[in-house]
């Protein structure tokens, strides 16, 4: 094990569809981040969908991690109709 990369700067905590919608930003520079950045997505164990991925800002050049969480309210455009 070599020396433990800090954690903290350049991680992004989103979730894919906010994503997908430019909704996350780069941490350093505030350029929001998308599918179009060519992120390269870090294959998971089991071969469960990528949940990281990592992609360098377009605008400032900071590495940054991607970590792609599972939306807590799938539902949030309201209730659903019985
Ligand atoms: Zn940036």
């Amino acid at each position: 094990m070599g020396r433990r990369k800090r954690s903290g700067f350049g991680d992004v905590i989103t979730t894919r569809a906010a994503f997908e919608r430019l909704e996350a930003r780069c941490p350093a520079c505030r350029l929001p981040i998308g599918p179009t950045d060519s992120p390269t997505f870090v294959r998971s164990l089991g071969g469960a969908p990528a949940q990281l991925a990592t992609m360098r800002c377009r605008r400032c050049s900071a590495m940054l991690t991607l970590r792609f969480e599972e939306e807590e309210a799938r539902a949030s455009g309201g209730p659903e109709p019985r």
